[in-house]
């Protein structure tokens, strides 16, 4: 009996993940190149697409793989086929799906990375069984994604779940979306490293600590080292993260006011401090939550695919024909 594979290519900031995906989640075939720079002709990165799923297709008996799912950082049109706009890459109205076609002979499905990543959870990972979830990427900055009784929720745009840039402190700190008081600016990676170099340039004593780890250099701090030296117990590195998870709480309270979820799913690279992020988060969410004692509370966890989940969604989703 022949097997149903689909391969999914997840194109990030830096990295062109490509994986060959079982219909269990499983990844059985991994390819990996750089990202083609952002003032590189759109062909480029499309030979950077076509070349990950050649690969992956000689590894496996081509007539197992039954077709090809794309997820990228940016605006998806709802055609499923345009990318509007990716602010790593030069497509501005790519006709992403049209281009790819005639070099992939495969049915193409082309999403959001946040949607992707999402419906990997539902799919697989954390969000298993829930029918109503926001999923939340902590990275430098905020995606996300809604799953509505059951299918990604994309809105009439196709650009739903771009929860970053809610407004939640009305003249607050500049974003690079041209606002200010963005929840991205308060509940991030980038947030995190800018609040631990303000304590830094102020000359608080409470950092001495942190900076003497970083041998002085505070240039050197990112959102890793923070949660890593909050792990071994930096009492202001648990701070900064617990801070970060207050604003997280805050803007997850805002959602549950517009979609009534049943689970919130928190992931990317600063989901890695785990209690420490998702403990004052929940806190925060509770005492913020209208109704709270007379609504049901929805659960917040770690997402569990990890890095892995644009991929894996990707190619769910290319499979299923979602
Ligand atoms: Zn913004």
């Amino acid at each position: 009996m022949s097997r149903r594979l689909a391969i999914g290519i997840d194109i990030g900031g830096t990295k062109v993940a490509g994986g060959v995906v079982d219909e269990t989640g499983a990844i059985t075939h991994r390819t990996r190149r750089d990202t083609p720079h952002r003032s590189t002709s759109p062909s480029v990165v499309e030979n950077t697409i076509v070349e990950s799923v050649e690969e992956l297709l000689r590894q496996v008996d081509p007539d197992d793989v039954v077709a090809v799912g794309i997820g990228a950082a940016g605006f998806v049109a709802e055609d499923r086929a345009t990318v509007v706009f990716a602010p790593h890459l030069s497509w501005r109205n790519e006709p992403l799906r049209a281009a790819l076609s005639q070099r992939i002979h495969l049915p193409i499905t082309v999403d959001n990375d946040a949607n992707a990543a999402a419906w990997a959870e539902a799919c697989f990972g954390a969000a298993r069984g829930e029918s109503h979830v926001v999923v939340i990427t902590l990275g430098t900055g905020i995606g996300g994604a809604l799953i509505i009784d059951g299918h990604v929720e994309r809105g009439r745009h196709g650009i739903a779940g771009e929860f970053g840039h809610m407004q939640i402190m009305p003249g607050g700190i500049r974003c690079e979306c041209g606002n200010r008081g963005c929840w991205e600016q308060y509940a991030s990676g980038n947030a995190l490293v800018r609040e631990a170099r303000a304590m830094i340039e102020a000359g608080s004593p409470v950092v001495a600590d942190l900076l003497a780890r970083l041998g002085g250099d505070a240039a050197a701090l990112t959102g890793p080292f923070i949660t890593e030296a909050a792990r071994e117990g930096d009492p202001t590195a648990r701070e900064l993260l617990a801070d970060i998870g207050e604003w997280l709480g805050i803007g997850l309270a805002n959602l549950a006011s517009a979609f009534d979820p049943g689970l919130f799913v928190i992931g990317g690279g600063v989901s890695a401090a785990d209690e420490m992020l998702i403990g004052p988060a929940r806190e925060a969410f509770r005492r913020q939550l209208p109704g709270r004692g007379y609504r049901p509370e929805a659960r917040i966890v770690r997402a569990v695919l990890g890095s892995d989940a644009g991929l894996i969604g990707a190619a769910e989703l290319a499979r299923a024909g979602r």
